[in-house]
């Protein structure tokens, strides 16, 4: 279905066309060409300290850090659990086991607490965690600091899903860079998007190296096709990094005005009992890729279903949070640390359009929908 105003619409306004027709006068479209060289760069100058290897989604970036990270049938790697599939996926793709771990509620990220209590706890049971995915969800910046003390002092690796936070900030750095491994995504309707992609980062040449080579089937450089092991189709192609590059040109714009939306939501709607906004904490600079309200539903007597449906009848998009993967049917099984703070978000929150290209007037008028909601209610 078309949207009037959709979630996270993506904006051309750059070089896009340019750049897509060189890569197509130069007859070059697939997984070697100009494009992806230079967008590996200024996406590595871009975030400073890392170099980066484009590949084709923020997915086959995840499982390219595991295979790296040395994941194999059997292990168990941590994961937060509110976040998308994709974040879990991977580690099902590798014969290993998800254990969910539950969020903190200053950044709705994986809780430095529980974290510790659930690495003990496997421990206990026999068997370390061979791994640990963090995520900075919807660009929040997750307690990094506190996180990577915990993964340190028991020397477990870390991925840090940085899929929906490029752009973003933690005491200045930009988010991917903390990890030993760093992912990002530019999916449709991510903050910038080359149609489909992601990439891999890190500040370890070998490391970067290995994810080159085994994103291009792991071909030895020989005359002839040799294979020393088991590689994987997951480089980023020419067309796509075209599109991608004008994309990064732009990033810090579309920041910029995803920040300024999320301000406009902020202002709009602050005197409203029951209506709660993720609070950026001081050390953290989120790229604020989605604004996300919790409804209170005692205090505004409507719960976020009845919103989304009130703005879906005019045509416009939102979307609850994500749902916990420890509720989710396909993970039913597997080990769960925490309690009910994820399950909580999600019952209460949701997405509003956030587009980089979202007007005034068109916030004016979602934020008018969700008052006269606020005001049937209270009077
Ligand atoms: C989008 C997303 C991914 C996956 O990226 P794709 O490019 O869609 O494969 C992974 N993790 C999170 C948190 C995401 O939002």
């Amino acid at each position: 279905m078309a949207y009037r105003i959709p979630l996270s619409f993506p904006v051309f306004e750059g070089n896009e066309k340019c750049y897509t027709e060189q890569a197509i006068a130069s007859g070059n479209l697939a997984t070697f060409g100009a494009f992806i060289n230079k967008f590996q760069n200024k996406l590595s100058k871009k975030i400073k300290t890392h170099q980066a290897v484009a590949l084709n989604s923020g997915t086959s970036a995840l499982h390219l850090a595991m295979v790296l990270v040395g994941v194999e049938p059997g292990d168990e790697v941590i994961c937060q659990s509110f976040t998308f599939c994709a974040s879990a996926n991977p580690i099902v793709y590798l014969g290993a086991q998800p254990i969910f771990v539950d969020s903190e509620i200053d950044t709705w990220n994986i809780s430095p607490e529980i974290l510790e209590d659930a690495i003990l706890s496997r421990i206990a049971l026999g068997k370390k965690p061979k791994a640990i995915v963090l995520v900075h969800l919807f660009g929040m910046p997750a307690k990094i600091n506190e996180l990577m003390e915990v993964a340190n002092k028991y020397n477990i690796p870390v991925i840090e899903d940085a899929a929906e936070a490029v752009g973003s900030k933690y005491e200045g750095k930009s988010c991917g860079t903390f990890a030993d491994i760093g992912i990002f995504s530019f999916n449709g309707n991510k903050i910038i998007t080359s149609g489909g992609g992601g990439a891999i980062i890190a500040n370890n040449t070998e490391l970067i190296q290995k994810a080159a080579h085994l994103s291009t089937q792991a071909r030895e450089d020989l005359p002839y096709y040799q294979h020393l092991e088991i590689g994987y189709n997951y480089k980023m192609n020419n067309l796509t990094a075209a599109v991608g590059l004008a994309q990064l040109e732009k990033l810090e714009s579309f920041v910029k005005r995803r920040r300024e939306i999320n301000t406009r939501y902020r202002n709009l709607l602050a005197d409203f009992p029951g209506i709660s906004f993720h609070q950026e904490r001081s050390e953290s600079e989120s790229n604020y890729w989605l604004t996300t309200i919790l409804i209170d539903e005692e205090k505004t007597g409507f719960s976020n279903d009845r919103i989304r449906s009130v703005l879906l009848n005019n045509g416009i998009e939102t979307r609850f949070l994500w749902k916990p993967l420890h509720l989710q049917p396909v993970f039913k099984r597997a080990p769960f640390y925490g309690g009910r703070v994820a399950e909580k978000l999600f019952s209460n929150g949701l997405c509003l359009p956030s587009s980089s290209s979202l007007t005034m007037d068109q916030q004016q008028e979602i934020v008018g929908i969700i008052e006269k909601e606020i005001q049937k209610s209270y009077f």
